[in-house]
């Protein structure tokens, strides 16, 4: 069989017990096929701009690294990928900055990449490019030559095109797309905002229908909903410690915890669900003093302007609702601005009532999944989800809401701390099913089945 080169912004190490479910899930792609992972090694160096690939063999996996310049490293990274793509793929406009610069940073690295993977492959393998940080790259591998077949994965949501209007030169980026022999997307809500994207950029008469047909190439534009490693999530949330940890979190007490995990972005809508838990307390006094709402928000990007203040808001709202409703036993909101290992998150999911999970916009979100599968099957806990993250098409029997309704949100959060053991057994077990199906392997095997199979695209006369 063909290798596979995986190419991601960032490389992680496949080992690493601590890697999330894309790591193994990557790492574990790469070992079916003796493969390469390309990509930036987290370090800035001046000479990045000079400096060869690095080669490095890691549990069957050989990890291709190259470092950034400082330039790249602003440009590229936190110019154009978090300050431009990241909101507008979001569906924030109002956040998003467009310089030139930036894009000048970003297709420069994306060609920088594209020659170093040109050297290193043979036209048999197999590449699959992830995320927004690099959507031009196949188009840059093409200019060098490669006829080799290229995937596209789409972690984040794909916006309607109404949105892509702002976006600078945004006909540039997109047609870069369809360099692509496959591009994934993670809901159907993404795959249909492209497609109109691509009927209106081209004028078309009427519905792209996929393979789509662009000049002399064909691209299949199909959706592939990530999901996590049940068993190992489930394994972790039930060792030893994990029971001890559950033990020492809930000891003596008879309270609700509520949970929440996410990083400290403004995509997560936590200002929002710190409101709607506000709204709760003053609504249903009766569960003041009986339920704490556990939020985890580690911090990522602060560099960036949006990110420093969402944090002061979080401190402002969270240190508010203490201050008016905390007593001397009881403080509402514990909140915890530091990344925690996934076996203690595992743990805390397992001891938590209620699982939060309230994005203002998510491509997935794999914390909704994680939280299903740590429950007790006899005794599981509540999923609250947002309407918004790509994990509520498939994720129907959680309390599905609109994070921007605190109404909504907190009488949410009274049905699940006040529902009843054969509703909650009804809905954990659909949504187990489900998470299980939707998992990480079939994640990975039905893309690589597309990306590996050219028979999944008709013959030329069916689409000329
Ligand atoms: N996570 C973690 N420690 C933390 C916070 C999050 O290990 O302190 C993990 C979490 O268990 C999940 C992932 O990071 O596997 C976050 O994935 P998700 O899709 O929910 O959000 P993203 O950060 O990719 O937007």
């Amino acid at each position: 069989m063909s290798r596979l080169v995986v190419v991601s912004n960032r490389v992680a190490d496949p080992t690493a017990v601590q890697s999330g479910g894309l790591a193994v899930a990557v790492g574990d792609a790469l070992q079916d096929g003796n493969g390469i992972w390309f990509g930036w090694n987290g370090e800035i160096n001046e000479n990045a701009e000079k400096s060869g690939v690095n080669l490095e063999r890691r549990g069957g996996v050989t990890l291709a690294t190259l470092p950034l310049s400082q330039s790249e490293y602003d440009t590229y990274y936190l110019g154009y990928s978090n300050r431009a793509l990241w909101p507008v793929f979001h569906y924030r406009l109002d956040l998003a900055e467009f310089d030139i610069q930036a894009l000048e940073g970003y297709r420069s690295v994306n060609r920088r990449f594209a020659k170093s993977i040109a050297a290193l492959i043979d036209p048999s393998d197999v590449v699959w490019i992830h995320d927004y940080h690099l959507i031009p790259l196949a188009a840059e591998l093409r200019k060098l030559g490669a006829e080799n077949r290229i995937g596209f994965f789409l972690h984040i949501p794909f916006p309607p095109p109404e949105i892509i209007a702002a976006v600078p030169d945004h006909g540039w980026l997109f047609d870069t797309l369809h360099a692509y022999d496959v591009v994934g997307f993670q809901t159907e809500q993404d795959l249909s905002n492209f497609n109109r994207y691509v009927e209106q950029s081209m004028a078309s008469a009427g519905p792209v229908t996929h393979p789509f047909r662009n000049g002399t190439r064909k691209m299949l534009a199909k959706t592939y909903p990530i999901g996590i490693d049940v068993d190992s999530f489930i394994t972790m949330a039930h060792t030893p410690k994990a029971t001890e940890r559950i033990q020492r979190l809930t000891r003596g007490e008879v309270r609700n915890h509520v949970i929440g995990v996410e990083r400290l972005d403004y995509s997560k809508g936590l200002p929002d669900r710190f409101r709607s838990f506000r709204r709760f307390l003053e609504q249903y006094p009766d569960q003041r003093k009986k339920t704490v709402l556990m939020q985890i928000a580690p911090p990522t990007r602060g560099e960036l302007a949006a990110y420093a203040e969402i944090r002061t808001e979080l401190e402002q709202l969270s240190g508010a609702i203490n201050g008016a409703f905390g007593d001397f036993d009881w403080t509402p909101v514990r909140y915890i601005h530091r990344s925690v290992p996934r076996d203690t998150l595992a743990a805390l999911f397992r001891g938590s009532k209620v699982g939060l999970v309230t994005p203002l916009r998510d491509g997935m979100n794999l914390v909704a999944k994680e939280y299903v599968a740590a429950q007790e099957p006899d005794d599981p806990g509540v999923l609250i989800l947002s309407r918004f993250a790509g994990a509520a098409a498939d994720m129907e029997e959680a309390l599905i809401v609109n994070p921007y309704d605190a109404d909504e949100v907190a009488k949410a959060l009274y049905n699940a701390v006040t529902m009843e053991l054969d509703e909650r057994l009804d809905r954990h077990g659909k949504l187990l099913a489900r998470v299980r199906k939707n998992d990480i392997a079939a994640w990975r095997m039905a893309f690589m089945q597309d990306l590996r199979n050219p028979e999944t695209q008709p013959p030329p006369d069916q689409t000329a």
